[in-house]
């Protein structure tokens, strides 16, 4: 059986404290569903805190982007190293947010990827459609693309390894949720694009996360497609209550 990893993206949202009491709810809420790997993306300030206050929990913690090199001068980034010493095992990588404000392109997605692999964090990697390129029927085109370039040469070692977060970017913070159907076509496309690239049994155990929108309401039926193996979940993630009832679904 394929991991279901189900991730709270919490952007540029809490305080130190908020997060640490939000890191403690969401710890005590998910404590029975340990069949779902959990995992928190607070703003680097407090993911220390936050390691702290989950520490002895299943719960994993992680950054929101990573850069390529070692170390240098590249104002405002983090190491993958910084990352690790401060116990995050798991990163963001190419969220739509940073491809549309950051000029994050496949390129620089694929060197952050592949830093993040040779550190030993496991990363979550964004690809996904806009509205017009969905509009103009080039879904498939695109994430073709991002996975082509995105991936190349990547290491890909199915459980345990690197993530795939399908966002279409039309469903991220929109309250429009993908259908199941397009969730499922999608990810049953994109593992289909890994089988061609690293062979069967690699794709199969490889985890694709659907993000956009996906809420209480609407996890039982996204976590139901055959290919859908756990959420990257947004706004939904900062109400502990409400991550909790996403993680329930993700135990299928
Ligand atoms: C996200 O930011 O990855 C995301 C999916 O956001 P939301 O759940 O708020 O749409």
């Amino acid at each position: 059986m394929r991991e279901i990893v189900i991730a709270g993206n919490w952007k540029m949202n809490t305080l130190p404290a908020e997060g640490v009491i939000l890191a403690r709810a969401v710890a005590d809420v998910t404590a029975a569903m340990t069949q779902v790997l959990v995992v928190i993306c607070p703003p680097a300030t407090h993911l220390k805190d936050v390691v702290e206050a989950v520490r002895g929990t299943y719960i994993g913690v992680g950054g929101q982007n990573v850069h390529w090199e070692k170390s240098g001068a590249y104002t405002g980034e983090l190491s993958a190293d910084m990352l690790l010493m401060i116990g995050a095992k798991w990163v963001i990588i190419g969220h739509s947010e940073r491809r549309k404000y950051f000029g994050e392109t496949d390129e620089t997605v694929n060197k952050r990827a592949k830093r993040a692999l040779s550190a030993g964090l496991r990363p979550i990697v964004c690809i996904g459609e806009t509205l017009e390129e969905r509009q103009a029927g080039k879904t498939f085109e695109v994430l073709m693309r991002q996975v082509k370039i995105g991936l190349d040469g990547l290491v890909l070692k199915g459980r345990g390894g690197l993530v795939i977060a399908y966002e279409p970017v039309w469903a991220i913070g929109t309250g429009v949720n993908a259908t199941p159907e397009q969730a499922q076509e999608a990810h049953y496309f994109i593992r289909g694009l890994l089988k061609v690239s690293y062979g069967d049994e690699i794709a199969d155990q490889t985890v694709i996360q659907y993000g956009g929108s996906v809420t209480d309401a609407n996890a039982v039926e996204l976590m139901a497609c055959p290919d859908v193996d756990g959420a990257l979940v947004g706004g939904a993630s900062l109400k502990a209550d409400v991550f909790g009832r996403i993680v329930k679904a993700g135990v299928k």
